[in-house]
């Protein structure tokens, strides 16, 4: 049976992207590989709305996020960890395992976070002791997008550098990387890209390449500076996840077709007509209604039911729907409706939720 993902990542990967990674491999030292890596570049730098080099490297989302701590700043060195859920703990975190002093500025889960109350802590740091601020843009694990235009605003007033987690948001919702003045960027293949999980893009400017020079952190395979090298001939130090350039690529023609700014439209109507229809269940939504996202939705379980009972009765219908995470395993289940999803999936989806929870209800 054919099941449809509503979970935030990995996303259901079109047809024509499938299709495209059907194809022997070639030379990643070869001018057909640069052709390749070139469309795949010029559409992730339109996707990420910047003039940067984006690097494209074979890994998680997470380890992309790891770059941004081991390139930008050294161990010791003061790290802003802005965290309203499980992925900016996670970035935290990974600031911590590289031995970074790191003070959180958290919000409870299903909130935030507030653009004046980060202006009032960057403020009262007169000495620029704070090297690093670290934001997610779209927090999947709450269903909760940030407003990183304002936040963004707010930390150019500092001379910290500005790394944020997009990894469930970038091509889904708008990031104007280079008009927001955001130094590095991280997402991942398997959300809004519409490809296989297996690589992560990061944009870096100028500002975050100075800073990666002066960084005294241990660093190898994660280093920026071995792709820096091979900028101009579009080859990377490591080899590069071949097959996925073929997806990238088919997946960038099918978002050009599309058009960005209709990308975004679309995900809103979805996201709408999910948290609409979430409603005329009867059930409650998660998060705030101010910062709701167009990725992600977190439904509250109704009293006495267990959320993993009815993502197991909803999947016996043939749609996947995700868990909570973090404390909030007993409490809510996520509907993921990024990339290659559909009004009629998310329509489909919500059906199958409403007849599993009658089911259930006997
Ligand atoms: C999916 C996701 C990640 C990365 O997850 P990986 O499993 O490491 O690819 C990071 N941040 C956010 C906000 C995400 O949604």
């Amino acid at each position: 049976m054919s099941e449809i993902l509503l979970i935030p990542g990995p996303t259901p990967v079109p047809p024509a992207v499938l299709k495209a990674m059907d194809a022997q491999m070639i030379n990643h030292r070869s001018a057909e590989f640069t052709a390749l890596a070139k469309e795949c570049h010029e559409g992730l730098q339109w996707i990420f709305q910047t003039q940067n080099h984006v690097i494209i490297m074979p890994c998680a989302g997470t380890g992309g996020l790891e770059t941004a701590v081991v390139n930008l700043v050294s161990p010791g060195d003061h790290v802003l960890a802005c965290t309203i859920g499980a992925f900016g703990d996670r970035f935290a975190k990974a600031a911590e395992a590289y031995g970074c002093k790191v003070e959180k500025m958290e919000e409870p889960w299903g909130r935030a976070i507030d653009p004046q109350k980060l202006a009032a802590r960057l403020a009262e740091d007169k000495q620029g002791s704070i090297k690093l601020i670290l934001v997610t843009h779209n927090e999947t694990s709450t269903g909760i997008t940030n407003p990183l235009k304002e936040i963004a605003a707010v930390c150019r007033n500092h001379p910290a550098l500005l790394a944020v987690d997009a990894v469930s948001s970038l091509g889904a919702i708008d990031l104007k990387t280079d008009e927001w003045g955001i130094d590095v960027v991280v997402t991942g293949s398997q959300k809004a890209l519409m490809c296989p999980p297996g690589f992560c893009a990061i944009s870096v400017n100028g500002r975050a390449w100075e800073a990666c020079e002066k960084s005294k952190m241990p660093r190898l395979y994660f280093d920026w500076r071995g792709y820096k090298k091979q900028i101009a001939k579009l080859h990377t130090p490591y080899t590069p996840a071949v097959s996925l350039y073929y997806a990238l690529a088919a997946s960038l023609k099918l978002i050009r077709e599309e058009g960005l700014e209709k990308a975004f439209a679309r995900h809103a109507r979805v996201a709408r007509i999910c948290r609409e229809g979430v409603k005329e269940l009867g059930l409650e939504l998660f998060a705030d209604p101010n910062h709701f996202s167009d990725t992600v939705t977190a439904v509250k379980a109704p009293s006495g039911v267990d959320p993993a009972e009815l993502r197991k009765a909803v999947r016996q219908k043939g749609f996947v729907l995700a868990g909570g995470q973090g404390h909030l395993v007993d409490q809510i289940f996520r509907i993921g409706h990024l990339g290659y999803i559909s009004e009629a999936d998310v329509r489909s989806g919500l059906k199958a939720i409403g007849e599993a929870l009658a089911q259930i209800r006997g």
